[in-house]
């Protein structure tokens, strides 16, 4: 399968299967459209009208030698490969999210975690929870080395003290079990300090900064308990956890909704306050809140996209580039097929920990006990649960199954798509065409880059 598709003066073409992506010419181009379906004399017919037939066939012998170094209408089987794969042995969990706090310092109106509590009872979670979880972790890993715990919440940092000697437990694991534990922290920032910048510099391999974009947008849904923005009180903690950072990597990471569909001034903001590795996700929520993303917002949000690639391309060629987490692709060193299709791995080798030791398939999956997997102490019991969700591939999505961006979104998030169509194997067909676009835009970006594009201008 081919995709192609014309934007900010490029013609790109992605062959499905092999990953390759041509940039090509506007004859080669229009023959790649006709190629499957029309023999060589139709094709020099067809298009005759612009160009010499010479050319034409010319160009057709190009296209035939993409397809004989399979870059072009490649076929793989990649079903067949994860099937193989699927066979034999239980899963090994690599991942682990535990929901240290179930309750926030902020109040921000879209949580789809109620608030932090996910519609449940406030709850911290114990420091022998916190250790179990690590037990559990290095017991369920197999011969897996490096393991994955991200501290979230609701709001992590109100459980501090017991991140921090949960962090350390797991590294005095380390040596005896052979592994390395690799942390992540996502954070309103409210409760930063000195202490935090320290320890995470020290230990976490992530950061994750949770902001808005620019104040009034910020401070709209982002809000105190007293219902005051937290946009001035945040920033500037940001700014020095940023610029103590010396190690690992880190993100700021904002959420766009119907009220700011202009959300690229959010990103040029974030941006121009000094950071420079961002991201921003369009909410998910029910369609009747009034801060839902509209099909009249899409064109603009398409638009947005578009505009992002262009100013990225631009401000990287005058050296204050930044990096935009979904536009961040590597088109030679991607993941492994089986990641490609089978996706973030959540209900198999990602699981979300409550407060009080609960397994669910993954965080956003919290608040429904029909999710309720097990415990860290019984293990997993619903492994019925667990089979539905190693099935959540692009495969077992009818809609994905012809869809030429399924080797780069792995069928989408099981969550979001169960959020938006009541099932696992259902998809979120609005989200679905923003990811299309943001890869068409990440293409092209790597696409220009590649080539050293001179074309680009900045988007005002
Ligand atoms: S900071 Fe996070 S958990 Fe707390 S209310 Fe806001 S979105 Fe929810
Ligand atoms: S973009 Fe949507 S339809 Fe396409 S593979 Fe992803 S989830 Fe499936």
């Amino acid at each position: 399968m081919i995709h192609q598709y014309k934007l900010n003066g490029y013609n790109l073409v992605l062959d499905v299967d092999s990953g390759g992506v041509h940039v090509v010419d506007d004859l080669v181009y229009d023959i790649i459209a006709l190629f499957e379906n029309k023999l060589t004399d139709e094709i020099v017919r067809e298009l005759s009208l612009r160009w010499s037939p010479n050319e034409i066939r010319d160009a057709i012998e190009d296209v035939k030698a993409l397809v004989d170094a399979g870059t072009l209408f490649s076929q793989a089987q990649h079903q067949e490969r994860l099937r193989s794969r699927e066979t034999g042995s239980d899963p090994v969990i690599k991942a682990l999210c535990l929901n240290v706090a179930h309750t926030c310092n902020l109040n921000c109106c879209y949580c789809f975690a109620s608030q932090g509590t996910y519609k449940g009872e406030q709850a911290i979670m114990p420091l022998s929870t916190g250790k179990r979880a690590m037990d559990f972790l290095v017991e369920k890993s197999g011969t897996r080395r490096n393991l994955e715990v991200d501290f979230f919440g609701g709001e992590p940092l109100l459980n501090w003290e017991m991140v921090k000697d949960t962090v350390a437990y797991a590294r005095s694991l380390e040596e005896i079990h052979n592994k390395h534990f690799r942390f992540t922290i996502t954070t309103n920032g409210l409760l930063i300090d000195d202490d935090v910048i320290e320890f995470t510099n020290r230990e976490m391999d992530n950061v994750v900064l949770s902001l808005d974009g620019r104040k009034e947008v910020h401070n709209r849904f982002r809000v105190t308990k007293s219902g005051a923005g937290c946009y001035d009180i945040v920033v500037p903690k940001f700014q020095e956890l940023v610029r103590r950072r010396t190690r690992g990597t880190y993100y700021v990471r904002g959420t766009y909704t119907h009220f700011n569909t202009d959300f690229l001034e959010d990103i040029i903001h974030m941006a121009d306050l000094g950071f420079d590795e961002l991201s921003m996700e369009p909410v998910v929520c029910p369609p009747d809140e009034p801060y839902a993303l509209t099909a009249s917002d899409m064109p603009i949000l398409k638009e947005q996209y578009e505009l992002l690639a262009k100013e990225m391309i631009a401000r990287d060629r005058e050296g204050r580039g930044f990096r935009f987490y979904h536009f961040t692709m590597d088109l030679d060193h991607g993941p492994c097929i089986y990641k490609r299709v089978a996706g973030c791995g959540s209900g198999t080798e990602y699981l979300a920990v409550t407060p009080i030791g609960e397994i669910y398939p993954c965080h956003q999956l919290v608040d429904n006990r029909d999710f309720l997997m097990g415990n860290l102490w019984d293990g997993i019991t619903r492994t019925d649960l667990q089979d539905d969700f190693s099935q959540c591939n692009v495969f077992a999505r009818e809609a994905c199954r012809d869809c030429w961006a399924k080797l780069y979104c792995s069928g989408g998030c099981a969550a979001n798509a169960y959020h938006v169509s009541g099932s696992l194997l259902g998809v979120d067909s609005y989200g679905c065409e923003l990811f299309k676009k943001r890869i068409e835009c990440a293409l092209m970006t790597k696409a220009a880059q590649a080539i050293g594009d001179t074309n680009s201008h900045n988007y005002k």
